[in-house]
């Protein structure tokens, strides 16, 4: 995939020292492959590539993280750049109007899903939709749609087949306005081509319900086929956002980065699956996180390098060499933990599995009352003697009782945070160069 590419790539530039032009260059041209390959737009990949290497071989390569890191961090910022840097909402009036949203975009698309799944969304925010049927071409369509509504618990118009989907829409406004809907959604017909008749009709259709947000639904999977459908829609019919379907399949990642950056058009949702409730906000740094695989691990990176007090972290690593990290860095880390956000956020933005920590049923660290558990855990180190504190071997089982004494807690507790202690220490040694420190070569890229 186009994420396990990006991946070798960064792989290869970790542990180097300084980057040279040259190696910049090389890795830039597997970027630039690997981007084609995953169908990404030629002209969008041309100007991608050339920015991320005009900062990366200038100042912005700097020694607060790995030539790497950095490389990954220009890499990923282009790339939210090129998605529209912002989440975008669907343009809706104030609530005392008649918001018309009309669907477009080929058979197959996504439109009577999608057009259901927002349908859901709007309803649940206290909107009042009502789904309008103009799509009279398709069999089952009608029925379709009446399917999804119902399921949405959301009113379905339709006037059957017999009718021109200009005068459904009409009728449909009528009906809206009288029945206190605030938010009509026209689900439209689509063609498995461009089609000048599917155009001309959605122009009447545009023209006679005063529709007021015009969206295209593109099939991710078609990659930059749904690019040059988005920009012949866009030139015919005119629109205002773009919803990207079937995100949730084995997708090349290419329409998504060059579907803004060609059509200047925002994506406003992502479909990832059938159901009516995989309907997902987008957040083009989520998406740039996806495409690189990494988690959210940018905006870990981003923490640390604001956060973290180098001279500390860097004293640190020392320590965690010469396994010299004691108790008095554990309380040390757990207050750079709270000023990062906690634990848990720390935890969520690691990708994979990191080692040795409770897992809950689905595979993801076990952080219920962590903060709960942070004060105890304070508690009981200042219980401690100095002495203990820097050498935790010392601690037998009848200091243990005086420690849970001390500390108030239960004598368990005090066993679950000496072998938490272990567990962290293990969890430092694979973090060193998230750590802030330069020397961080074992690090994650
Ligand atoms: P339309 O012809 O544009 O109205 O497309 P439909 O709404 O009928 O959808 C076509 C097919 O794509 C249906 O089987 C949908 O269930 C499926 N579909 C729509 N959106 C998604 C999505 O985000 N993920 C997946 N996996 N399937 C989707
Ligand atoms: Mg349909």
């Amino acid at each position: 995939s186009l994420a396990d590419k990006l991946q070798n790539v960064f792989r290869n530039l970790r542990g180097k020292g300084r980057l040279t032009e040259a190696d910049v260059k090389a890795a830039l041209k597997e970027v630039k492959m690997a981007l084609l390959e995953a169908d990404v737009n030629f002209k969008v990949v041309k100007q991608f590539v050339s920015s991320v290497q005009e900062r990366a071989v200038g100042q912005d390569v700097l020694n607060s993280l790995t030539p790497g890191q950095m490389v990954v961090k220009i890499v990923n910022e282009e790339m939210v750049k090129l998605m529209g840097s912002e989440t975008t909402e669907i343009a809706l009036k104030p609530a005392g109007e008649l918001t018309v949203l009309m669907m477009v975009g080929l058979q197959g698309a996504g439109k009577t899903t999608t057009a259901a799944k927002i349908a859901g969304k709007l309803k649940a925010a206290g909107r009042k939709p009502l789904l309008a049927a103009c799509d009279i071409y398709r069999p089952a369509a009608i029925k379709q749609l009446q399917v999804n509504g119902e399921k949405q618990g959301v009113e379905v118009f339709s006037m059957g087949e017999n009718h021109k989907p200009a005068d459904i829409a009409k009728a449909a406004m009528a009906h809206a306005r009288k029945n206190g809907q605030n938010v009509l959604i026209l689900d439209t017909a689509g063609r498995l081509q461009i089609d000048e008749a599917m155009m001309d009709e959605l122009v009447e259709v545009r023209e006679a319900a005063e529709v007021s947000q015009t969206i295209l639904v593109v099939d991710a999977m078609t990659g930059q086929e749904a690019v040059n459908v988005s920009r012949t829609f866009d030139e015919k019919v005119g629109v205002d956002g773009v919803i990207l379907t079937k995100l949730d399949g084995d997708t090349r990642g290419g329409a998504a980065l060059s579907i803004r950056a060609v059509t200047g058009k925002p994506i406003l949702y992502v479909g990832m699956g059938e159901k009516l409730s995989d309907l997902e906000q987008f957040y083009p740094d989520r998406m740039a996180s996806r495409i690189l695989g990494m988690g959210d691990v940018m905006s870990l990176i981003e923490k640390a390098q604001a956060n973290v007090d180098e001279q500390k972290a860097r004293e640190l690593e020392q320590k965690l060499k010469k396994a010299q990290f004691d108790f008095n860095d554990y309380l040390d880390q757990m207050q750079q933990m709270k000023k990062m956000g906690g634990l848990g956020e720390i935890l969520k933005m690691l990708p994979g599995n990191m080692g040795g920590m409770n897992l809950n049923k689905k595979g993801m660290p076990d952080l219920s009352d962590s903060e709960a558990q942070m004060k105890k855990t304070e508690a009981i180190i200042q219980s401690m003697t100095a002495k203990e504190r820097s050498n935790p071997e010392l601690i037998n089982p009848s200091r243990k009782q005086r420690i849970a004494k001390g500390a108030g807690v239960d004598i368990a507790d005090v066993n679950r945070l000496m072998k938490g202690f272990e567990q962290s220490r293990k969890m430092m040694k694979q973090l060193p160069g998230m750590m802030g420190g330069k020397g961080g070569k074992k690090g994650k890229f």
